[in-house]
């Protein structure tokens, strides 16, 4: 499973001006029954980006979806399985050079 998204409206914004975006998705606080806001407030908690966008889109009498799942599912994979994790994120990130270099795209760090 690939832990880099691309499919995010901001990450196509970049496309179109010649920068392509990875991002790492994980859930907030302790969604996934692991805490990975260390120093998080309550108010921040409250007013999370978490629930934006797509994030927050949910089917009539559901409170989960898709990309919910998946952060959770990524956050787990984190804290239970460091090693698989850190490897899969080594081989996404040389895909992704590799594939900006393919395409021309930016590659830069921020
Ligand atoms: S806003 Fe707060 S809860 Fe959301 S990701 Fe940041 S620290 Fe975590």
């Amino acid at each position: 499973m690939k832990l880099l998204s691309t499919g995010n409206p901001k990450v196509l914004k970049g496309m179109s001006q010649g920068y392509n975006t990875y991002i790492l998705h994980l859930a907030p606080a302790n969604l996934s029954g692991y805490e990975t806001c260390a120093k998080r407030t309550d108010g921040c908690t409250e007013a999370c980006l978490n629930l934006a966008g797509r994030g927050g889109m949910f089917k009539r009498g559901e409170n989960t979806n898709v990309i919910q799942q998946a952060r959770i599912r990524k956050t787990k994979r984190f804290f239970e399985n460091r090693v698989e994790f850190m490897a899969t994120l080594v081989k996404d990130i040389e895909w992704a050079i590799k594939k900006s270099k393919k395409m021309d795209w930016c590659l830069c760090s921020a």
